[in-house]
C-alpha cells in the first residue's frame, strides 16, 4: 500500500518540491492549502503535478480544522511547510507571524498526539535560528541567537518538535535548513529578486534594482535537494534533528555580480554604505543602488552551515554550486521575461 502524506504551504516553493519527489516514490499527496487565499497553482503546474495532488483547506491557526483534516487523510507523514517565512514582513506583523509560524507548529503537534501518535513529523526549522552566530559553521550544537520574530517564532517551533519527541515518544524530525533558492523561490526573497531583475533589466523592461543590505553573507542551496534531505530524516529508524546546508558562504553583493555576469553585464561598484552603486562596466548606467527600506531593524550577518550529522547518518550532500543555481534561476527568469 502506498504511503500517504500531507504537506501544508503546498502551495510555496518547497511544498512543489517536495510533492514531486513525494509522487515520484508513490506517495499519495495530500495538499494543505488556505482556503483564504486564492489557491496558487503556479508552481505544482510548473512541475506537472498539480492534478496528482489531492487539495485540502487547512490553516495553521485553528486547531479543530488540523484536527480534523489529520482524521480524514490520516496521513503516514506530515511536512509542516506552511509559515509566514518571509523575515522582513515579521517585523511588520509579529503577533500574526509568531502564530502562525510559532504556534502553528504546536497545534500540528497536539493534533498528532490526539489523533495518531505514530504519525512522522517533519518541521521547517531555519538556519535564521542561529542569527547573531556564536560559532562558524553551525551545526546542530551550536547555541541559538534568534534577531527577528519569524526566527523566534521558528525557535519556539524547533524545541516543540524535539520536545514533543522527548516527552511522547513521536517521531518528529526538525531540519535546520539554510537558504534554499530555485527559479521557483518568492519574488520578495533576495535571491530571486535580484535574478528576476537582472532578467527584466537585460530585457528593458526595468531600469534598476534596489537591494538592503549587500554585505550580508548567506549559504545558498539548492531547493530541490533540500526537500531530498527531508524525506530522508523521516525514513530512518530513529527521529533526529539535522543541519541542512552547503557550507560555502556568499554575501548578497557576491550574488549580484554574478546574477549581471550571466546575463552578459560586468558591474563596476563605486561608494560606500547607503552610496554605493553597481554600474554597467561598459556604458557606466547604474543598474543596482541601495535603498535603506530593505534594511532590516537586527541583520543576520552570516550563516554557514555544517551538515555532517546529514551527511554521515542520511548520505544526503549538496550537488548544485553558487554558479549553477544563479544560471538556473537568471536563464528561468529570462525565458520568463521574454514571455
Ligand atoms: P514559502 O513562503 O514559499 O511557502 C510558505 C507556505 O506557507 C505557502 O504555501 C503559504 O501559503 C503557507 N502558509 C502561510 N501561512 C499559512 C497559514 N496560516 N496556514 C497554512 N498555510 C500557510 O516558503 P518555502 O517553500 O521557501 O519554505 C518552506 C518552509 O521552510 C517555510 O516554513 C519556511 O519558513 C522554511 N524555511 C525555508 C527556507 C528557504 O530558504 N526557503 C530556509 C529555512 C526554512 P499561501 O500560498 O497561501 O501564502
Ligand atoms: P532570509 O535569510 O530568510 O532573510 O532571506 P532573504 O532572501 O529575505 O534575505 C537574505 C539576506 O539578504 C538578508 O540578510 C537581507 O537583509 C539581505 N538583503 C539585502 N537586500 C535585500 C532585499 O532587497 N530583499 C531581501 N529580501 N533581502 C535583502
Amino acid at each position: 500500500m502506498s504511503k500517504r502524506a500531507l504537506i501544508t504551504g503546498i502551495t510555496g516553493q518547497d511544498g512543489a518540491y517536495l510533492s514531486k519527489l513525494l509522487l515520484e516514490k508513490g506517495y499519495e499527496v495530500y495538499g494543505a492549502f488556505r482556503r483564504t487565499s486564492d489557491l496558487n497553482m503556479g508552481r505544482m503546474k510548473f512541475l506537472g503535478i498539480d492534478n496528482k495532488i489531492q487539495f485540502v483547506p487547512l490553516e495553521l491557526l485553528e486547531f479543530t480544522n488540523i484536527q480534523k483534516t489529520l482524521e480524514a487523510i490520516r496521513p503516514d507523514e506530515v511536512y509542516n511547510l506552511g509559515a509566514q517565512s518571509f523575515v522582513a514582513l515579521s517585523f511588520e506583523q509579529p503577533v500574526f507571524t509568531a502564530d502562525v509560524t510559532g504556534l502553528g507548529v504546536l497545534r500540528m503537534l497536539e493534533a498528532i498526539r490526539a489523533v495518531n501518535p505514530q504519525i512522522r513529523f517533519y518541521q521547517a526549522s531555519s538556519s535564521e535560528m542561529f542569527g547573531k552566530v556564536r560559532e562558524t559553521p553551525q551545526n546542530e550544537l551550536t547555541p541559538f541567537h534568534p534577531r527577528s520574530p519569524y526566527s523566534v517564532s521558528k525557535l519556539f517551533g524547533h524545541w516543540m518538535a524535539v520536545n514533543y519527541r522527548e516527552s511522547y515518544g513521536m517521531f518528529t524530525c526538525s531540519g535546520i535548513l539554510f537558504n534554499h533558492e530555485s527559479p521557483l523561490r518568492g519574488l520578495e526573497f533576495v535571491t530571486r529578486k535580484i535574478t528576476h531583475a537582472v532578467a527584466r533589466i537585460k530585457l528593458g523592461l526595468q531600469e534598476k534594482l534596489s537591494l538592503g543590505n549587500l554585505d550580508s553573507r548567506r549559504d545558498w542551496g539548492y531547493a530541490p535537494e533540500y526537500v531530498e534531505a527531508m524525506w530522508l530524516m523521516l525514513n530512518q529508524s530513529e527521529p533526529d534533528d539535522y543541519v541542512i546546508a552547503t557550507g560555502e558562504t556568499h554575501s548578497v553583493r557576491e550574488f549580484v555580480q554574478a546574477a549581471f555576469r550571466e546575463a552578459g553585464t560586468e558591474l563596476e561598484w563605486t561608494g560606500n554604505g547607503i552610496h554605493e552603486k553597481g554600474a554597467d562596466g561598459v556604458t557606466g548606467r547604474t543598474l543596482v543602488e541601495i535603498d535603506p527600506q530593505f534594511f532590516r531593524p537586527a541583520e543576520v550577518d552570516v550563516l554557514t552551515g555544517d551538515y555532517s550529522r546529514a551527511r554521515a547518518k542520511l548520505g544526503w550532500e549538496p550537488k548544485t554550486t553558487f554558479h549553477e543555481l544563479i544560471k538556473a534561476m537568471v536563464q528561468h527568469d529570462i525565458s520568463i521575461a521574454k514571455g
